[in-house]
């Protein structure tokens, strides 16, 4: 992959390093893939993909994703602190064992790690792996904050009309496709921060506010989380409810699967985002502007746990509404007696 960024350091190590010892765990009960590789100055930095789970490719599947904005450190921590603890309870929890051999989890928990050691939103190539995708958004659209083809020396650059996708959009692509799209069911949650005061998780469209074909699925799933996880924080929308943007490669993955198999009850995939609402952590703390990655990361300790602590019951919600999709998604539910009867 070829860099022309010039290199500077900037401590985000930490990251990458704690990632290669939670590697060599996971391989005690899963698979580790490298994707690709990066080549940051004379850094190689490895896009590793995590699969936990059966081999079925049918099986439901649940996929977990961070780092897609190298600024955004808090998405791949919120990630890695799900996973590291799946491993101690996966020696112990029999029944967890039992559940991953009719599912998969499957992850990549720094998708743009250039981004992450230079402490960049985009790329080394000063893209945005967010708008870099082939989806032209239709309807009001910012003209810098949306995707533009300005300069790579701006944020949210999409990259030249007609080049290649960059390889982290294409990684990215290729795992979700390749464990991920054949499923009878799988939910891929991509982890942010940044935008606003609240807690959002959207559903699809950020190129339009076209109705998105699996609406009842994701509004069913709204009101499982609801009762299952009553004083949840996260205000759950379609993503185009706060802005539309060019090139999402969630959008582009989501049209993928569409021309694979169609819309089908038997072959669903729902693409959600966690957006963090960073703005309340800065409120709370407007020191932290004067940090680097300040707006999108909590830096007091006490926050920072309180911020791991509070997204955990949402991802393993998500992973069991995905490996039990069959109950709440079936006919019968939509009358008790009939799912007690038939679950
Ligand atoms: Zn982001």
């Amino acid at each position: 992959m070829k860099r022309s960024a010039k290199v500077k350091r900037t401590g985000n190590w930490v990251e990458l390093q704690s990632l290669s010892s939670f590697l060599n765990k996971w391989k005690d009960i899963g698979r580790v893939r490298l994707l690709d590789e990066v080549k940051v100055g004379d850094q190689t930095l490895p896009i590793h993909g995590l699969v936990l789970g059966t081999d079925d490719p049918h099986a439901p599947t649940f996929g977990l994703f961070g780092g897609v904005h190298g600024l955004e450190r808090v998405g791949t921590h919120v990630v890695l602190n799900y996973l590291a603890p799946l491993i101690e309870q996966y020696r112990w929890d029999e029944s967890l064992r039992d559940t991953f051999r009719k599912m998969r989890l499957v992850s990549i928990p720094i998708v743009n790690p250039g981004g992450m050691y230079l402490g960049s939103r985009s790329n080394p190539n000063g893209v945005d792996i967010m708008r870099n995708a082939p989806v032209e958004a239709t309807g009001k659209v910012h003209p810098i904050v949306s995707g533009h083809r300005i300069s790579h020396r701006l944020p949210w650059y999409r990259g030249q009309t007609g080049q290649p996708m960059e390889a982290e959009t294409q990684t990215l692509i290729n795992f979700v496709r390749d464990e991920m799209l054949a499923s009878e069911f799988s939910m891929a949650l991509d982890v942010h921060s940044g935008f606003g005061v609240r807690d959002r998780l959207w559903w699809p469209f950020s190129r339009s506010a076209e109705t998105f074909p699996y609406l009842s699925v994701v509004e069913r799933f709204r009101d499982e989380l609801k009762a299952t996880h009553p004083f949840h924080v996260y205000t759950v929308e379609p993503q185009h409810a706060s802005y539309l943007i060019h090139g999402d490669p969630w959008d582009y993955i989501f049209d993928e699967h569409t021309k694979l198999a169609g819309v089908r009850r038997d072959r669903i995939f729902i693409p959600w985002c966690l957006e963090m609402g960073s703005w309340t952590w800065l409120k709370k703390n407007p020191k932290q502007l004067f940090f680097q990655g300040g707006i999108f990361n909590p830096i007091l300790p006490h926050r920072y746990n309180r911020i791991m602590r509070r997204h955990r019951p949402l991802l393993d919600i998500m992973r069991q509404l995905t490996a039990n999709h069959r109950h709440w998604l079936a006919p019968q539910r939509e009358s008790a007696s009939a799912a007690g009867a038939n679950p």
